[in-house]
């Protein structure tokens, strides 16, 4: 690094959120005595890109990774499984690397305690892990009951898959059996929940298949809000793609669904009541259960964190990232969530090691797919002002409408592009 400081270089790498090969570059640990601990709670798109960047940025740090799950079934792409486009073991992936190559030690357990005071994460078997510091990327839970009559059982019938796994499979199954000229229903929330632009994308999907294989179904979807991300985009999409396949109903329209009965399959909105042969519900959402058990969220039902750290600001020492945390105005994504999660590894590494935490620029891009060669994207640059996130003026943008063929084609392949590249930036 001829030329330039260390400091600077963290600095400059700091501030943009970007992936450096830094092994080595840091001196060691916390100062004081003691080899300095991390825990991170959460094996997906934020907390695995958190333990990853620590463990590269300071090998000297021990981390110690807790996720119940031995595998990551990543949502992102899930709809292509729906859509017939990738099988789940294309989106299923191991945490092996994080071990071999980064030194993580991964725990495949349920995190159930934390002791904020006592900095203790107890885990589901009884083991206790001691933390300086910790890092919660638990994403997000449902709020069962928020629509009468959908719990867990009834996601069982008719199933959100919004988590990624068996209930992929479940409504991909579903969407196998219906019948050609079977109506298809999806029930999407208010904001904020994870992935605006997913259920839209979802929707495309599910009609490319359709369009294949059962050309006279339909789709409708229900919404609890008046507008949608890349709504114009999806618009001339699905216009173009698949005629009035896709019908859209907002709130002020009767959009929001209130009741569900999954003996009939039927729901019901204000005035309407609808049977449907596939009905998808996408339930409200929180952050995941260990945040709320520890004290972590506001009101709503978020995590509010420092935008320089990702530090809590109920509970010292925890940093929250990804889905949970509060993080207007950057949409809950996998992007942002890895984003997030590097510029809490920077925070935390310069923290333990007593060097000044830079304000943050994070960003976010949110792609979608219409069909395999039709691709749009939506791309935003935050930073800090005083408490708040607020967009960069001038930086990001989204896909032009009335583009050609092959604008749309380029942008899919930039899809398939970045998912190869986030899978690697993640679990190394
Ligand atoms: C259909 C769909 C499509 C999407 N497409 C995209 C896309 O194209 N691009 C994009 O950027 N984003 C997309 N997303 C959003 C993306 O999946 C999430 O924003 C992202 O996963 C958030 O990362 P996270 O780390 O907060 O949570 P997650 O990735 O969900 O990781 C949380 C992990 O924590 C674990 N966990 C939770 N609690 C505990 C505990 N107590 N103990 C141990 N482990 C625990 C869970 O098992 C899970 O593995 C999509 C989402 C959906 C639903």
């Amino acid at each position: 690094m001829k030329g330039i400081s260390r400091r600077r270089f963290i600095e400059l790498t700091a501030r943009l959120g970007m992936a450096v090969p830094l092994a080595g570059l840091m001196s060691g640990c916390r100062s004081g005595a003691g080899k300095a601990r991390v825990v991170v709670i959460g094996g997906g798109f934020g907390g695995a890109t958190c333990a990853r960047y620590i463990r590269q940025l300071d090998p000297a740090i021990d981390v110690t990774l807790v996720e119940r799950r031995r595998r990551l079934i990543t949502c992102p792409f899930s709809n292509l499984v729906l859509g017939g486009l990738r099988n789940m073991d294309d989106i299923s992936h191991g945490y092996e690397r994080l071990s071999s190559q980064y030194g993580i030690k991964v725990i495949h357990q349920e995190a159930v305690d934390i002791d904020p005071v006592a900095r203790r994460v107890r885990l589901q078997e009884g083991a206790v892990l001691d933390y300086d510091r910790l890092v919660v990327s638990p994403g997000i839970d449902f709020r069962w009951g928020m629509i009468e009559g959908y719990d867990e059982a009834a996601s069982r019938i008719m199933p959100h898959a919004w988590e990624a796994g068996e209930q992929t499979t479940l409504l991909r199954r579903q969407l196998e059996a219906m019948p050609d000229g079977g109506l298809v229903l999806m029930s999407v929330p208010e904001d904020p929940f994870r992935c605006p632009p997913g259920p839209y994308e979802r929707a495309s999907l599910i009609a490319y298949y359709l369009k294949r294989h059962k050309p006279r179904s339909r789709i409708i979807i229900l919404d609890a809000k008046e507008r949608f991300a890349k709504q114009d985009l999806f618009m001339e999409g699905w216009k173009r793609l698949y005629g009035d396949m896709i019908s859209w109903v907002p709130l002020t329209q009767d959009g929001k669904v209130v009741r569900v009965n999954p003996r009939d399959m039927t729901i019901a909105t204000e005035f309407e009541r609808y049977r449907a042969d596939v009905i998808n519900i996408i339930p409200p959402q929180f952050a995941g259960a260990i945040a709320r058990r520890a004290g972590l969220t506001d009101k709503q039902g978020w995590c509010p964190v420092d935008y320089g750290t990702f530090e809590s600001r109920l509970h010292p020492h925890i940093h929250v990232i990804g889905d949970a945390c509060v993080g207007d105005p950057i949409p809950k994504s996998g992007f942002a969530a890895n984003s997030q999660g590097k510029v809490c590894a920077f925070a935390i590494v310069a923290l333990l090691n007593d060097e000044p935490v830079l304000d943050p620029v994070l960003a976010n891009t949110c792609y979608s797919l219409l069909d395999p060669d039709y691709g749009i994207s939506v791309a935003g640059v935050y930073r800090k002002a005083g408490e708040n996130l607020v967009g960069v003026e001038g930086a990001g943008g989204l896909s032009p409408l009335s583009a050609p063929a092959s604008f749309r084609a380029q942008e899919a392949a930039y899809t398939y592009e970045w998912y190869t590249s986030i899978i690697k930036d993640v679990l190394g």
